[in-house]
């Protein structure tokens, strides 16, 4: 992409009316603009990041062995009529009338859908285990929207849904679960530690949520520090594999990491003092068992191998797209801007220009661009006629891992700069090289 032809609405000012880094960065780089109250136009940068996240999300739930789907936003009230929470979920609920009089909301989370699909289709042991998921706009009428995309109103998440004949089977999907959001976060070049949480409104007593260490977090957590030593890498995982899934869950589970809700001082004192961590922390996603609540209430039943007809074992699994825009900001940025991680990056490189005009300048960025293009790196190319010192600004603040400056005076000498946003160190070599580098 051209940034003369590209629309990246920069701002100079940082906004008053945002309190949180990710939230002015969010804005100063033209990546959302607010449309009312937590809701937000995702202009084309913000669009991008939101994108490869999503994409990445998709990769490890495939390869998990999820089932991707899409449900609509709107959801008719009798289905949740029917498991008790039209009137349990309160406020949060965005309630619609259509021209019939007829009562829907906007979805907060589609435990009711997904049992209704379920119910439909599926009446054997023989079509489980099975896992649906979705990514799709979810609303939820927040008292208090803030921080920009992490408390948003309407927001976008993951959710899978995981069908099966029994308790540990059903524990087997959630032990998945785990292990595949380990992988999900590390390529977004985060660390979310899995804590033991509270079920709230979904219900339920088996739930671990996932939390990226901030301190602009909403969450009070509670750890043992040896748990940020863990690293999940690329190991090989057979999903299907009961025990291996069970083992790393222990692996990464077994160390004292709570939220406040489900804190025990007695536990935490125990723990060597100088590994006691109090700290905040960003939820960046959530797994839950909660066996039979759903299906009891909707009559989601299979036969099984004795012809009986039983409920079947649930759990849901939510990962916060959109808030791990803002949340991958919080834990990678300095005071120039963002630092993008490579897996999510909008662009893999930016190219200065340092002589828009000059012809051998020219020459040598259109050759850049075309040969990063042909190994599938798409760079932004800063073609516009500007200083220096504005075109630096700009890759610091939309934070590219790495930006490659060309100018008249390095090309006499056959170099280019190639400089590393996250470290901020710049090397001279030849332009062939510097795209050998990005390769
Ligand atoms: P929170 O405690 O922050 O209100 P939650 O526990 O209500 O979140 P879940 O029902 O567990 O949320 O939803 C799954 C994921 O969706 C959360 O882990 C979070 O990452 C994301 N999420 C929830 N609410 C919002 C929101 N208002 N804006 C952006 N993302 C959200
Ligand atoms: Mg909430
Ligand atoms: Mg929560
Ligand atoms: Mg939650």
């Amino acid at each position: 992409m051209r940034l003369s032809r590209y629309f990246l609405p920069v701002l100079k000012e940082t906004p008053a009316e945002a309190q949180i880094v990710s939230h002015r960065l969010m804005l100063r780089a033209g990546m959302i603009k607010q449309a009312s109250a937590g809701i937000y136009s995702w202009l084309p940068l913000g669009y991008k990041v939101l994108k490869n996240i999503e994409t990445i999300v998709h990769e490890e739930q495939v390869r998990a062995g999820h089932i991707p789907m899409l449900m609509p936003t709107l959801q008719s009230a009798d289905l949740w009529r029917e498991s008790g929470r039209y009137d349990a979920y309160g406020p949060e609920m965005l309630r619609i009338t259509d021209r019939h009089e007829r009562d829907m909301l906007y979805g907060p989370t589609n435990e009711e859908m997904i049992t209704d699909i379920f119910r439909s289709h599926v009446s054997s042991y023989k079509d489980l285990p099975l896992t649906l998921y979705h990514i799709q706009w979810k609303f939820r009428d927040e008292r208090r929207p803030r921080f920009g995309v992490m408390r948003g109103r309407e927001f976008l998440m993951k959710d899978g849904y995981n069908f099966d004949l029994t308790k540990d089977d059903a524990l087997h999907a959630y032990n998945r679960h785990l292990v595949s959001y380990l992988r999900t976060y590390e390529r977004m070049g985060l660390q979310a530690i899995p804590m033991r949480a509270d079920s709230g409104p979904i219900g339920g007593d088996d739930t671990h949520e996932f939390l990226v260490l901030a301190e602009t977090g909403e969450s009070e957590v509670f750890y043992d520090s040896e748990i940020t030593d863990l690293k999940f890498g690329d190991r090989q995982i057979d999903y299907d594999d009961v025990a291996q899934c069970q083992s790393v869950l222990e692996e990464f589970t077994s160390r004292y990491a709570r939220t406040d809700e489900t804190h025990d001082a007695a536990l935490f004192d125990a723990i060597p003092e100088d590994r006691r961590r109090s700290a905040r922390g960003i939820e960046v996603g959530q797994i839950f068992y909660f066996g039979t609540k759903y299906s009891d209430a909707m009559g989601a039943k299979v036969v099984d191998h004795d012809g009986n007809r039983v409920p079947v074992h649930m759990g849901s699994h939510g990962i916060g797209v959109s808030r791990l825009v803002g949340a991958i900001i919080e834990a990678s940025h300095d005071d120039k801007g963002i630092i993008w991680p490579e897996g999510v990056t909008p662009f893999h490189a930016g190219i200065v220009n340092l002589k828009q005009g000059d012809a051998d300048a020219d020459a040598a960025c259109q050759a850049l661009y075309d040969s990063l293009m042909t190994l599938g790196l798409e760079p932004l190319y800063d073609d516009r006629d500007e200083r220096a010192g504005a075109k630096f600004a700009t890759m610091d603040l939309i934070g590219l891992p790495w930006r490659i400056t060309v100018g008249p005076r390095g090309l006499k000498n056959g170099v280019v700069e190639l400089t590393s946003r996250r470290t901020g160190e710049s090397e001279e070599m030849p332009p062939e090289q510097a795209v050998t580098r990005l390769a």
